[in-house]
């Protein structure tokens, strides 16, 4: 079996009624098959999109949304093997969703593929989560760029700071994401100093902890 360092994985995301419980809803160290990236849970789509079914059937792909936004954030999927060729997505290492305040990608949308929002704060393009394993934060460096870069930093991501196992010199200031309140702009991911990004967007939150789940067994 070919294990490579993101089948292992600890992704680190909690939710508020984890916390209130005082338990964390980290996930756990193990290993899968090669070839699961398990942080790929599906194409990150505008804000607005509900589940892959709705959106599925309400996206008539007329590519409204990519010429709206603004930031030209939003792509065509290029695949022609693929049903979902040139439904709208986005590449958020490349450039995140900036949360636009009248949200343009929606307003121009034809089919409502990409529902109304009362507020932009109520996006949900996805869940980040932390791959400990490739966090630098978690080799005891402090970074906190990803932090810093969130448009709801303090309520969406959070810094925990804990003593480092066995390491009586550094602390760890462990970024910690929220998930009731993340919105999954992605532009933690944009901005995160490591070459392959040490945060993910998630885009279907029980799907990824069924593959944590299965990588730990
Ligand atoms: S909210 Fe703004 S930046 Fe984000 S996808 Fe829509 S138009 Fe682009
Ligand atoms: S995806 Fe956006 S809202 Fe969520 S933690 Fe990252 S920067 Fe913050
Ligand atoms: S920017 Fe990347 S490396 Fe730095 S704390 Fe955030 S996830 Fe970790």
């Amino acid at each position: 079996m070919n294990l490579s360092r993101r089948n292992f994985v600890r992704g680190s995301v909690v939710s508020l009624a984890a916390l209130a419980a005082g338990a964390s809803a980290s996930g756990c160290a193990g290993s899968a098959e090669a070839d699961v990236d398990v942080f790929d849970t599906g194409y990150v789509r505008p804000p607005g999109a509900r589940t892959p079914e709705d959106f599925d059937a309400r996206c008539i792909r007329c590519g409204k949304c990519i010429q709206a936004c603004p930031y030209e954030s939003i792509h065509a999927v290029r695949n022609v093997f693929s049903l979902q060729s040139s439904t709208p997505y986005l590449d958020v290492r490349a450039k995140a969703c900036r949360m636009c305040e009248d949200l343009p990608c929606i307003a121009v949308c034809p089919t409502e593929a990409l529902h109304h929002l009362d507020d932009r704060r109520d996006i949900r393009m996805g869940t980040a989560v932390i791959d400990e394993e490739s966090c630098i934060a978690f080799d005891g460096m402090r970074c906190e760029v990803c932090y810093r870069a969130c448009p709801l930093i303090d309520e969406a991501i959070t810094i925990d700071f804990r003593e480092r196992p066995h390491d009586a010199q550094h602390m760890v200031f462990a970024p910690v994401i929220h998930e009731d309140t993340c919105t999954g702009c992605g532009l933690c991911v944009e901005r995160c100093v490591t070459d392959v990004p040490a945060v993910h967007i998630v885009t279907d939150m029980d799907e990824y902890r069924s593959r944590v789940d299965a990588a730990s067994r």
